[in-house]
């Protein structure tokens, strides 16, 4: 979009607005009337009483700095959502009044949770008040910022001419790096990480209000957050397609998983010492009629603001166990099947007893029901219904596998409190095992600890025939990636099973303990 240049008119109002607004003006108003009064009898008067109100609503009203509170002494540090919509408002009012740009960038600090972990509230509280102060230093006097959060904050930009990408991504770039510099806080040392999203006000429709701006900005600001603690993002043309696609998916995905359409597919998972089938994951998709099929990353956050996990679970179960007596039937030696439970799923009050319901209606035994919890989930839950309803299905007899191992920061003591029996190791330790010697020794650590700790393994994510050895020769109790199969329909596997069966009748299995 191109860049607006102010007209003429424009740039007076504003530079009258400059020297016209504020208190000081009314501070010499009595002073204006008395003199005019003095000079030229009651029709200057008259005129002084008149003629400010008018070059005041010439000018455009008072100054934005002024109202909200970017001027010393008035600061505000912290507003809410409806707040902060209402200053991105204002912020765009301004800037269109003098046909200039806007932008409204978006900051969230990583760290504050460790540090209240660690220090208590007060220091966080501290460590708030640094990040606000950093980021209004660096700002200009027409700039404002405010927390808007715990750990978010919430910058906008005066007029300004020029706020294109390039600018935006200059100035954001310039924040962050404040931002990050080490501080000391409360005697301590710390860093913090700023993720940053940012929307310009030229990057939006001339109808635009502050809770388009706002919104763009936020989009932006989860985009980045997805990419890292320390990443920045602009609002842009794919975010905007990706975002308006899961809205027009939103009113869809409720319907699809009452008529079928989302269902889960599965994938093998082998015994690297038998090379055998040990299990399989249910992994969600959409079969979509006119998309086709959509991976879980895009529909199960929607699921989840629509508060349909809990019935996705059901849905999920009932498929995955039906499955299992299906592959029973074929007369294909499939162990267990399991499931993957979020957050909101395991906080269900009646998740076991349902649970138990449908593995009974199947007839069959929790022995063969395998449930996977992410680390995350472990690591931060404090959650008195989660904790009982991990333990309650463990009792039950179901394996209680740890999802994405390495990522979540779980402690040793959670992974008896939750009774793990199996860690199921992030891809990110699996890619290159067989070539990266860091990559070699991070899973052997993790292999020795789930030795001695009496856990089984699987690495998630093996890719290639070269990791699927190096896992075996390591000791890795179980593999499951695309280099053995992605996942499939259910009546697929049936297929997929036999032909592997004859595979490995034919071969001896890979090596274990071999080097
Ligand atoms: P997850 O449980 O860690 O599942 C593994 C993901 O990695 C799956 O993605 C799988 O298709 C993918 N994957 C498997 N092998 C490989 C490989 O060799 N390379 C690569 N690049 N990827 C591989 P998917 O199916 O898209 O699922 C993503 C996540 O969505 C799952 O991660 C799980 O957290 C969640 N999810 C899937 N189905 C369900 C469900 O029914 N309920 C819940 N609550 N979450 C689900
Ligand atoms: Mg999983
Ligand atoms: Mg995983």
């Amino acid at each position: 979009m191109p860049q607006t240049s102010p007209s003429r008119m424009m740039q007076f109002r504003l530079r009258l607005r400059h020297s016209l607004m504020g208190p000081h003006v009314l501070a010499f108003l009595p002073a204006l009337a008395l003199a005019g009064f003095w000079l030229g009898g009651e029709s200057v008067l008259l005129l002084v009483a008149l003629g400010v109100p008018v070059l005041f609503s010439l000018a455009g009203g008072f100054n934005f700095d002024t109202a909200v509170g970017a001027s010393p002494g008035r600061k505000t540090d912290l507003t809410d959502a409806h707040g902060a919509v209402a200053m991105a408002d204002q912020a765009l009012e301004q800037a269109g009044q003098s046909s200039m740009a806007t932008a409204c960038i978006l900051v969230d600090i990583e760290g504050f949770e460790a540090l209240e972990n660690r220090f208590g509230d007060a220091t966080v509280q501290t460590a708030r008040d640094l990040v606000l102060g950093r980021l209004r230093t660096l700002l200009r006097k027409d700039d404002i910022a405010v927390r808007i959060g715990d750990a978010r904050f919430m910058v906008l930009l005066g007029p300004a001419l020029r706020l294109d990408l390039e600018a935006l991504l200059q100035i954001s770039n310039r924040l962050q790096s404040a931002l990050e510099e080490p501080a000391s806080i409360d005697g301590t040392t710390q860093c913090l990480s700023a993720a940053l999203g940012f929307c310009s006000s030229v990057r939006l429709a001339d109808s635009a209000t502050g809770q388009d701006m706002f919104a763009a900005a936020s989009a932006a600001l989860t985009e980045a957050l997805a990419n890292g603690p320390s990443a920045i993002r602009a609002w842009t043309d794919s975010i905007k397609a990706a975002r308006s696609a899961r809205q027009s998916l939103r009113g869809e995905a409720a319907r699809a998983l009452e008529n079928g359409q989302i269902q889960p597919w599965y994938q093998p998972q082998l015994c690297t010492s038998t090379g055998r089938v040990s299990g399989a994951e249910a992994l969600v998709r959409w079969i979509h009629p006119e998309r086709g099929v959509i991976a879980p990353k895009q529909f199960l956050e929607t699921l989840e603001e629509d508060g349909r996990m809990q019935r996705l679970s059901e849905v999920v179960l009932a498929h995955a166990l039906t499955a299992l007596r299906g592959w029973d039937r074929a007369g294909l030696d499939v162990p267990r099947v399991s499931v993957n439970f979020s957050m909101s799923e395991l906080r269900n009050p009646r998740l076991v007893e349902a649970l138990k319901w449908e593995i009974d209606r199947h007839d069959l035994t929790p022995q063969r029901l395998g449930v996977e919890v992410l680390e995350t989930v472990i690591a931060e839950t404090t959650d008195g219904i989660i904790v009982r309803n991990i333990a309650a299905l463990a009792k039950l007899g179901c394996q209680i596998d740890l999802d994405d191992f390495g990522v979540g920061h779980a402690s040793i003591t959670s992974l008896r409190r939750f009774a793990i029996s199996r860690l199921k190791i992030d891809r990110s330790f699996v890619t290159r095992v067989d070539r990266d010697e860091d990559q070699r020794r991070m899973i052997a650590a993790i292999l020795g600890m789930s030795d001695r700790l009496g856990l089984e393994t699987l690495a998630e994510g093996v890719e290639s025939v070269g990791e699927h050895a190096l896992l075996a020769q390591l000791g890795c109790d179980h593999v499951q990636g695309f280099g053995i199969a992605r996942p499939m329909p259910a009546e697929q596997l049936v297929t997929w099973i036999r032909a592997h069966n004859s595979r490995i009748a034919d071969t001896p299995p890979l090596d274990r303990h071999s080097s």
